[in-house]
């Protein structure tokens, strides 16, 4: 292929993603708004007029916000790439380190790494104090917001700076078959994560404290005895501090598995309800849903990083993307690529979304048969109401972009089987 085509290609796909996004919003939006006056049959009797025109104005707002996010995205990626601000990072940064050795990549991606987020920034701050302060959901102050940064800063120093320079390093030195070495280590790392992740990082952004109340305790208990799954614990987190939104979900794996409940959400559901929500979740990990999960992502990750390795030995790759030839280092492949697979990954959306959405199901039919089906289509309108999710989905949009199924959907199974 030569570095036009690659070029025409990449910008064609650009676009087209970028318009089918902005298209599937501006749907969305109008979707809500032609039913914002009218709660659906189903919910008339659970959800006030007034619930569900908020509703529909969060979902404009965030499609609103979204389609100014995702144009300003691919003007970045399209900056960086033919515009040559790739490039010109790369000799920027040779100033200061010995070019194409491994302190010079993991500069570029850092940098890299930290423009992007200055990118993102605005919309990130817009999202939690105007639109989220705005419909009553942001409980985070300023002072909180620096300090979650802060301590996200230095993570991402302390874990992925090590990281990145060792997947360079394997890159650099592992010869033509770096990339399965690349894939191990990732793999490990991520395994590694899921164990750490409950025990010691979660800890620094939330206060987790054990589940206090005896008679939620009980039944939570005899759930997880019917279930036969065993837990190191069920906890309560102070998800208050930041969000009014609720949620219930359990971490880690083998004997590391904790249970952990929202705060917010125990404050909203009967203890019946708490159960049903839990007993979804529980269905998650009776199907090995998470495993399944795992296993697309080992086995996609592979496949991506043959590709690549496979991309880097290609001139017209680097050439394609705004890179002159003699800037074709591992770390500048990696950028590229990083950069330019959500462009072309774009389609795979919908298909990501239908396999979780058949996992939704699946959850709920278990929660159906484990617990109340009722209890749980009544904890999903608090939920739905509480959250201000809408109602009223446009039936394209949410095929692309929502991994649960449409509330309707959801409800009127749980009613039918009850
Ligand atoms: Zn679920």
């Amino acid at each position: 292929m030569s570095p036009d085509t690659f070029s025409n290609l990449f910008v064609a796909a650009l676009l087209a993603t970028l318009f089918i996004k902005v298209a599937l919003m501006l749907r969305q939006r109008h979707h809500v708004r032609m039913r914002r006056e009218q709660v659906p049959a189903p919910f008339a009797d659970s959800i006030s007029l007034e619930s569900h025109r908020k509703a529909a104005d969060y979902t404009c707002a965030r499609m609103a916000l979204g389609i100014v996010d995702a144009t300003i995205g691919a003007a970045f990626v399209l900056a960086l790439t033919l515009g040559g601000g790739l490039q010109a990072m790369h000799q920027g940064l040779a100033a200061w380190f010995d070019a194409g050795g491994l302190a010079h990549g993991i500069a570029l991606l850092a940098a890299l790494g930290v423009l992007g987020w200055l990118i993102e920034l605005p919309f990130a701050l817009y999202r939690t104090f105007v639109i989220e302060k705005r419909f009553g959901f942001n409980r985070m102050t300023p002072a909180l917001y620096a300090a979650d940064v802060a301590r996200e800063a230095l993570l991402a120093a302390l874990i992925g700076l090590p990281v990145l320079a060792a997947v360079l390093w394997l890159m650099g030195a592992m010869g033509e078959h770096w990339w399965l070495w690349v894939w191990l280590f990732w793999f490990a790392f991520n395994l590694l994560g899921l164990f750490v992740w409950p025990t010691f990082i979660a800890p620094l952004f939330n206060k987790f404290t054990p589940l206090a109340d005896e008679a939620l305790r009980k039944r939570v208990e005899n759930l997880l005895a019917r279930c036969g799954f065993r837990s190191r614990g069920l906890f309560v987190m102070d998800g208050s501090r930041r969000s009014a939104h609720g949620n219930a979900y359990f971490t880690g794996f083998g004997a590391a598995k904790r249970i952990v409940f929202f705060d917010t959400l125990l404050d909203k559901l009967s203890p019946a309800e708490v159960e049903a929500v839990l007993a979804h979740e529980l269905g998650h990990f009776h199907h090995r849903h998470i495993w399944k999960r795992l296993a697309v992502i080992a086995a996609t990750s592979l496949a991506l990083l043959w590709l690549l390795a496979w991309l880097m030995e290609q001139s017209w790759f680097f050439a394609g993307l705004g890179i002159d030839d003699g800037a074709g280092s591992t770390a500048v492949a990696l950028a590229l690529f990083a950069l330019v697979l959500p462009v072309f990954a774009f389609p795979f959306g919908p298909l990501m979304s239908h396999w979780s959405r058949v996992h939704e199901f699946q959850a709920d039919a278990y929660a159906a048969r484990q617990a109340s089906a009722a209890d749980l289509a009544a904890a999903l309108v608090k939920l739905y109401r509480d959250n201000a999710s809408t109602l009223t989905p446009d039936p394209l949009y949410s095929r692309f972009f929502d991994s649960h199924p449409p509330a309707s959907l959801r409800v009127s199974r749980l009613r039918v089987g009850s």
